[in-house]
């Protein structure tokens, strides 16, 4: 029987978990990714002897990456090394207040007591909430298809659900579980993971903070890009067709089905079925409609008041070691709200951002050189395609500087050796992502949180998506989970099987 052809458009992680798993199922498979590297957002800059992860610093559900090197005939050990964080991250607050966040429950239990006794049980009870709400969306919502009805054991999940915290809103779910005022930011942030906001999100995204703290969190030694190093090279092995610099401009189709891609260089590829791992936002264009495509769960929304949060990055080579700091530290701002405020309703970088700063050199030396480190420090900052100025970067980095300094974080500028800058603008020209908005739409509202575009086009036969901007979300599991939906969609249409 004639191998039939599958062209993914877009080589991110996302992409490339897609090209393993259809190459494993007997595809011809061929990645286009336009840029010069595969990778997407979890990427690298190396120089001078220091090497940056650009994109994730911490990934979570190692299982989920091992059941991916399982589908391509390998095992994750015998490429990466995973190397758990223990403790997870240290976070020092504006007034002042600092401690260490940890999976070792005996430890985090004599902080929680230290900080306010009351709030153990409340870390208990919303840890409690997180693994329920697991329980759930893991038969419904992380390892379904969107197109399935949800079976019986779904519905009875449902029920046991306590619906008055399930279905509020995130923020009053925490401030509902902990008294104390820092550790109500804490729990705040994670809603950020996706790039939301804790004040719109639904108490859905409580699942977050349980998966980390049950999973934990993970680096990989040498730095995360080693990840899509193996994959890459596990692709090649399989055949898997990679081609860069490739941009695929069309999606060509005769309004029920698609035949191919037109790339930018105007060479066409013919297919049997394209996947797209590109935002999904940008796909109406490539089929030549004014509007995005019409997909099952209704229009993606194209403006930017829809999209999720972008980043404001530096990665600074430092030239001296910096022992007081831990590989993942997260300095609050003083107003979180008005922080939030400032990002979604006046959409403009806040005047007092928190800032996340992780220094993986601090427990893998490969990733500077002896007498350095390596520092990746981020702050939220509003998805748009307004090109920022000089004047407007400059900013941003003393108001990053400036909270860094105020909350004790030791004085570098003069030792930097070598440093690079993302803007959102940077973001969203270099992965093709409308507004440099990280996890495609945003997560307020439970529908928006849950009902992301479909992994299979409505009415284009043969048009798959895979990817953090459609189901089920971003964050690198996710988009893991979501190459096993799709492929598992491109069984059942286009071979007829599941
Ligand atoms: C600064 C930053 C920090 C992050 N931190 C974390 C973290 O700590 N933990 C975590 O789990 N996640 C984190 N993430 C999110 C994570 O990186 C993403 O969710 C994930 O990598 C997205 O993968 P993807 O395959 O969906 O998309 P992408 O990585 O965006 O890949 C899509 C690819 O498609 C290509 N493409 C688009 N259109 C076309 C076209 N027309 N033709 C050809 N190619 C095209 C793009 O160039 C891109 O390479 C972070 C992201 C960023 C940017």
């Amino acid at each position: 029987m004639k191998q039939k052809k599958v062209v993914i458009i877009g080589g991110g992680l996302g992409g490339i978990a897609a090209a393993l798993r259809l190459a494993a199922t007997g595809w011809q498979v061929t990645v286009c990714e336009q840029g010069a590297r595969l990778g997407g957002k979890m990427n690298v800059w190396e120089c001078d002897g220091f090497r940056f992860d650009t994109g994730p610093s911490l990934i979570t559900m190692p299982l989920v990456f091992e059941e991916l090197f399982k589908v391509a005939g390998s095992a994750l050990a015998e490429h990466i090394e995973l190397a758990p964080m223990r403790p997870l991250s240290d976070y020092v607050f504006a007034d002042g207040t600092r401690f260490t966040y940890t999976s070792s429950l005996p430890e985090w239990l004599a902080t929680l007591r230290e900080l306010e006794p009351r709030d153990v049980d409340g870390f208990l009870r919303f840890m409690r909430l997180g693994a329920r709400l697991y329980a759930l969306s893991k038969e419904t919502f992380l390892r379904r298809r969107p197109v399935d009805a949800p079976d019986m054991k779904s519905l009875r999940a449902l029920r046991h659900l306590p619906l008055r915290y399930g279905w509020g809103n995130y923020h009053r779910t925490v401030a509902a579980h902990f008294k104390n005022p820092s550790l109500r930011q804490l729990f705040d942030r994670y809603p950020t993971y996706v790039g939301s906001s804790p004040y719109a999100s639904p108490a859905t995204l409580a699942v977050i903070p349980y998966i980390e703290y049950a999973f934990g969190g993970w680096h990989i030694k040498g730095g995360l890009y080693r990840l899509v190093e193996s994959l890459v090279a596990l692709s090649r092995a399989m055949n898997v067709e990679i081609l860069t610099d490739t941009r695929v401009e069309r999606i060509e189709h005769d309004g029920k089905r698609v035949s191919g891609v037109r790339l930018a260089d105007g060479t066409r590829l013919e297919a049997d079925a394209l996947v797209m791992n590109g935002d999904a936002a940008t796909t109406g264009a490539m089929l030549g409609q004014q509007k995005i495509s019409q997909t099952s769960s209704g229009k993606i929304s194209q403006t930017y008041s829809a999209r999720s949060l972008s980043g404001f990055v530096m990665l600074v080579g430092v030239g001296r070691k910096l022992p007081q700091l831990s590989h993942h530290t997260i300095y609050f701002s003083r107003d979180y709200p008005r922080e939030f405020s400032q990002l979604f309703n006046e959409r403009r970088f806040p005047d007092d951002p928190t800032i996340y700063v992780s220094a993986p050199s601090r427990t893998d030396d490969s990733l500077a050189p002896s007498n350095g480190e390596t520092l990746f420090i981020m702050a939220n900052a509003p998805a748009n395609d307004e090109t920022w100025t000089e004047r407007q970067i400059e900013q941003a980095r003393e108001r990053v500087f400036e909270r860094l300094s105020k909350s004790g974080f030791p004085e570098i500028e003069s030792d930097i050796i070598v440093s690079d800058v993302w803007t959102p603008q940077r973001i969203a020209r270099d992965y093709l992502m409308p507004g440099g908005a990280i996890y495609g739409t945003h997560s307020h509202g439970w529908r928006r949180a849950f009902l992301r575009p479909p992994n299979k086009d409505a009415n284009i036969g043969g048009l798959y998506y895979v990817g953090g901007s459609t189901h089920p979300g971003g964050g690198t599991p996710t988009v893991l989970l979501s190459a096993k939906i799709t492929c598992e969609l491109i069984e059942r249409y286009e071979n007829g099987k599941g």
